[in-house]
C-alpha cells in the first residue's frame, strides 16, 4: 500500500517521497492511520524499521499551518544523539509544511534553546533533563500540548528517567494523545503505560523479526587476553567498510580507540562521559567517513541511525539481550545487509543462551584462520552447556589475575610477554607502545 492510501496530506506523502520512500514499512503501514485516528498507542517494533517516520509523518498531518500558540507536540528521547537525529528526520519529512521545532537537550548552553522557544514552535523534541530546567524555571509550559510521544521508553527506564517521565506527564495537560514507542516490552513499562497513556491500541511487530534478517551473526570464541589482538587481526581481513565497536564500559572504548589509532585507524569515540561537541564530531565524522571505526558504549545502541554500518563487533558479550538487538540494529539497516560478530569467551558464554533465545536463532561459532589462538586453539564457548567451558587442561587461561598475570601464567606466555611479542603474532605495538596489553590482561576498570 503507498503512503498516499494511509490517509496522509499530498505535503506530508511528498516529504516521505523526497526521502526515497515509496512503501511504508511495517511499522508505519499499522501506526500512521492508528496515529491519525487520535487514540493513544503502545507500539513496539526493532530499530532501525522506520519508527521515527511512523509518528512523525502522522504527527506533522495533525498540526497543519503552524501557529504560535505554543507547543503542540512534545517527542521525549533518551539521549541527545537521538533527538538530534529526530529533529533532523522532522526538519526533512516535514520539508513541504511550515512546522516549526525547536530541540533542547543538555551539554550545551540553555540561551540559544530559549531563544529558539520565543519563537513558538510546534513541536518540541527534548531529552528529559533539559526539559525539566525548562519546565522548573517556567521558559516553558505544556499547557497547549495536543501530543506526547514517549519514544524509546525502554532505554529511558533502563537510563534511570521513569521520575522524569512521570514528571513531565503530569505537566501535560489530561487531554491529549500520547504515543508510547519501544524497541522492547519489559513488565516494568507497563507502569508507565498505565500513568501516561489512556486505553491505548497496540502494535506489536513480530517477535521473530527481532533481529533484522539482512544481519549476519557470528561468534568468535577467544579468551579475554587475546580479545584486543583478535580484534586487530579481523580489522586487518575482513571486507570493513564502517565499523561500529561496541564495548560495555566507558574506559574499555577508550582503550579500544586508543589502541586502533595506534594502529592507524580513523576511530571517533562515543559515550557518556564525552562532551556534547566530542559526541557530535565522533558521530558527524563517523557518518561523514572520516572514521572507518566508532567505538561505542550503549548509549550509542539505541536508534542511531547511520547509513552503510558494514559491521558491529561486540567486544564483549552483552549482558542483557536486548542490548544485542540495539547493538546489532545499527547494521544492516533499510534493506543493506551487514555483519555482526560478538567477541566471547568462556565465561560469557552464559549471555549467548539469553540472546539466542531473544533472536529466536542460534548464533553460528567462527575460528580466524591463521591467528595464534593461546594454546593452539580457540576456547571452548558453548553457550548451551556452560560448564564444559572449563579449561580442563586445555591449557587455556579462564580468569586474569590482578596485575596483568593470568591464573597458572606459564612461563612460555611470560616470555612472550617479556619478549612484547603479540599472542596473535600481529603488530608488536599493541603490546609495546605505551604497555596496553598490560591493560587487557587485567579486568580492574573494564
Ligand atoms: P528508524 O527506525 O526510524 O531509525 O529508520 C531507519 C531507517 O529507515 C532510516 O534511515 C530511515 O530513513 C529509513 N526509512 C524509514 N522509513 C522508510 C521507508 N518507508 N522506506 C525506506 N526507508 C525508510
Amino acid at each position: 500500500m503507498p503512503f498516499s492510501q494511509l490517509g496522509l496530506y499530498s505535503s506530508i506523502v511528498r516529504g516521505a517521497q523526497a526521502l526515497g520512500y515509496t512503501q511504508p514499512t511495517p511499522i508505519q503501514a499499522q501506526a500512521i492511520p492508528a496515529v491519525l485516528s487520535g487514540k493513544d498507542l503502545i507500539a513496539s517494533a526493532q530499530t532501525g524499521t522506520g519508527k521515527t517516520a511512523a509518528f512523525v509523518l502522522p504527527i506533522l498531518n495533525r498540526l497543519g499551518p503552524h501557529r504560535s500558540t505554543g507547543p503542540r507536540v512534545l517527542i521525549l528521547e533518551p539521549t541527545r544523539e537521538l533527538a538530534a537525529q529526530v529533529e533532523e528526520s522532522v526538519a526533512k519529512l516535514g520539508q513541504f509544511t511550515d512546522a516549526k521545532t525547536v530541540v533542547l537537550h543538555g551539554g550545551v548552553n540553555l540561551g540559544p534553546q530559549r531563544n529558539a522557544l520565543r519563537n513558538g514552535p510546534d513541536i518540541v523534541i527534548a531529552t528529559t533533563g533539559r526539559l525539566r530546567e525548562f519546565l522548573d524555571s517556567k521558559a516553558l509550559r505544556l499547557n497547549t500540548l495536543e501530543v506526547l510521544v514517549l519514544d524509546e521508553v525502554d532505554r529511558m527506564l533502563d537510563m534511570g528517567f521513569i521520575d522524569d517521565v512521570k514528571a513531565i506527564v503530569r505537566e501535560c495537560p489530561p487531554k491529549r494523545q500520547t504515543l508510547l514507542f519501544s524497541a522492547t516490552l519489559p513488565p516494568r513499562l507497563q507502569e508507565v503505560a498505565k500513568f501516561a497513556l489512556n486505553d491505548p491500541q497496540r502494535i506489536e511487530i513480530a517477535a521473530e523479526k527481532v533481529a533484522a534478517d539482512t544481519v549476519r551473526h557470528a561468534i568468535h570464541p577467544v579468551l579475554d587476553s587475546q580479545k584486543i589482538d583478535l580484534l586487530m587481526e579481523l580489522l586487518k581481513r575482513d571486507e570493513f567498510k564502517s565499523v561500529i565497536v561496541f564495548t560495555r564500559t566507558r574506559k574499555g572504548a577508550d582503550r579500544i580507540a586508543h589502541l586502533l589509532r595506534v594502529e592507524n585507524h580513523p576511530v571517533g569515540v562515543i559515550h557518556a562521559e564525552k562532551n556534547q561537541t566530542q559526541r557530535t564530531a565522533a558521530l558527524e565524522g563517523f557518518r561523514s567517513g572520516k572514521h572507518d571505526i566508532l567505538v561505542a558504549t550503549d548509549i550509542a545502541a539505541r536508534g542511531l541511525d547511520v547509513a552503510g554500518v558494514s559491521h558491529v563487533i561486540n567486544f564483549d558479550v552483552p549482558q542483557h539481550a536486548e542490548d544485542y538487538v540495539h547493538r546489532i540494529g545499527r547494521t544492516g539497516r533499510a534493506q543493506s545487509t551487514g555483519e555482526a560478530l560478538t567477541l566471547a569467551t568462556p565465561e560469557e558464554a552464559n549471555h549467548i543462551v539469553a540472546i539466542e533465545k531473544l533472536i529466536g536463532q542460534k548464533i553460528p561459532l567462527l575460528t580466524l584462520d591463521g591467528f595464534a589462538y593461546e594454546g593452539g586453539q580457540p576456547p571452548r564457548v558453548d553457550a548451551a552447556n556452560p560448564r564444559a567451558n572449563a579449561p580442563k587442561g586445555s591449557g587455556h587461561k579462564q580468569s586474569l589475575g590482578k596485575g596483568g598475570q593470568q591464573k597458572g601464567d606459564t612461563g612460555k606466555n611470560q616470555d612472550r610477554k617479556a619478549s612484547g611479542r603479540p599472542f596473535g603474532g600481529g603488530n608488536p605495538n599493541w603490546h609495546s607502545k605505551g604497555k596496553p596489553g598490560a591493560h587487557w590482561r587485567t579486568r580492574k576498570g573494564r
